[in-house]
């Protein structure tokens, strides 16, 4: 599995549709202060499914739509899409080229799509994690992050190569399978307290016995 694209449309600085191909091998962008490079590191976090706007340096997730400038009017649609090679089937999916897409509106409609058809965000996490991708992965990798790897506090360096080895996947199902458990146990609980009290309201009472 390769990135081979990333394509870009109203989001945050790029106004119109911008397609960047990524070669085999290393890709860097330069550019001057402000051009733009930490808003495409932002794309891919956010099409990754990152739900913090402080993560994305904005105030509300909204911000990621293109604002208008001196000379473009304001869009009202923000779409993201990393465009995968699959012809190894890395990815559980008959495509040779497997496409992940979001898309925000400013009435507020949300959407992820895979190879262009709608799925919950969740469909997304599930296909990518065990690859090393998510928006929880270290894909993109900041100061805080580098931070994070080198600290002292082995909980904070395990969670991070938890996510990387795919591990997370497994301990989100832990935890809500667990949380369904403890549902069911109280669930249960409350009948036999409900069993208990008809029982006992239908108890034959001992003035009533021949
Ligand atoms: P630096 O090297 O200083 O970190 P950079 O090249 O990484 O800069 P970014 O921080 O990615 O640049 O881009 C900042 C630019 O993006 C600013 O000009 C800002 O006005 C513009 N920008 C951010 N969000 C939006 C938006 N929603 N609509 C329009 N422009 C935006």
């Amino acid at each position: 599995m390769r990135l081979i694209r990333l394509e870009l449309s109203g989001f945050k600085s790029f106004a119109g549709t911008v397609e960047l191909p990524f070669e085999s091998g290393v890709t860097a962008i330069v550019g001057p202060n402000g051009c733009g490079k930490s808003n495409i590191s932002d794309a891919v976090r956010w099409v990754l499914g990152e739900q913090s706007p402080r993560l994305l340096r904005g105030g509300k997730m909204e911000d990621v739509i293109f604002q208008g400038s001196t000379g473009r009017r304001p869009v009202n649609v923000a779409e993201v899409s990393l465009v995968f090679d699959n012809s190894d089937g890395s990815l559980p999916l008959a495509y040779q080229e497997v496409v992940v897409t979001r898309r925000l509106s400013r009435s507020g409609q949300s959407d992820y799509l895979l190879n262009r058809s709608p799925v919950r965000l969740r469909d997304i996490q599930d296909m990518l994690r065990g690859t090393g991708l998510g928006a929880d992965a270290a894909v993109v990798m900041e100061a805080k992050m580098i931070e994070a790897l080198l600290s002292e506090k082995a909980e904070e360096r395990r969670a991070l190569f938890e996510e990387a080895a795919g591990i997370g996947l497994y301990r989100d199902r832990k935890k809500s399978t667990e949380r369904r458990l403890e549902e069911t146990a109280v669930a249960a609980w409350r009948a036999s307290v409900a069993r208990r009290s008809a029982s006992t309201r239908c108890a034959p009472s001992a003035s009533a016995s021949p």
